[in-house]
């Protein structure tokens, strides 16, 4: 099964969102308004901007409660996304812009960057819950790492955030064998 086009991206863009700070190390890559600069636009995000310190700061404030939608179960996740759509009165309305066509924005282009992303976010996982399919969005597998990913393969056979993990992962396995074969 495929999510449109346009959840998948959103998916991505949020799990990004949540991995610019932890993971392996405890940096934050969205450390200054340079940094979002660059989320932005790496992800395509388009609408009002600001460039100040609050929009930064209400950014990195969605981080936490969207890690929180991902690793929860599904009943959870439902409360959470519906108190997301809630607290910012979305309202789907179907738009068509730049090179993107028609797909759905929930709150005015006007919003501050944070509440469109929680918006948009939301409505994506909307899409999620709906076809049943919450069990894409997970943690990695490896034991010490805690980025989130979205699974987007045929069958949700992806178990870690990327290459860097996975590779991690297989080397592990194999010096794990090499010493058992040897012992
Ligand atoms: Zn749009
Ligand atoms: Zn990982």
């Amino acid at each position: 099964m495929h999510f449109a086009h346009d959840t998948e991206v959103v998916l991505l863009s949020a799990a990004a969102l949540v991995n610019s700070v932890g993971g392996g190390d405890d940096t934050d890559e969205l450390d200054s308004v340079a940094a979002l600069d660059d989320f932005v636009a790496e992800w395509e995000f388009t609408g009002s901007r600001t460039h100040d310190e609050a929009e930064l700061a209400a950014v990195r404030r969605l981080r936490p409660r969207l890690r929180g939608i991902w690793t929860s179960d599904e009943e959870t996740m439902v409360g959470l996304v519906n108190e997301l759509l809630r607290e910012h009165q979305a309202l789907p309305q179907l738009v068509r812009h730049d090179s993107f066509s028609w797909h759905i924005h929930a709150v005015s282009s006007e919003e501050p960057l944070a509440t469109r992303m929680a918006v948009e976010t939301a409505m994506a996982l909307v899409d999620v819950i709906r076809l049943g399919e919450t069990e894409r969005l997970h943690s990695c597998d490896a034991p010490d790492c805690d980025d989130v990913l979205v699974d987007l393969s045929r069958n949700r056979s992806r178990r870690y955030c990327g290459a860097g993990c996975g590779n991690r992962m297989a080397a592990q396995a194999y010096r794990a064998r090499q010493a058992g074969e040897s012992a």
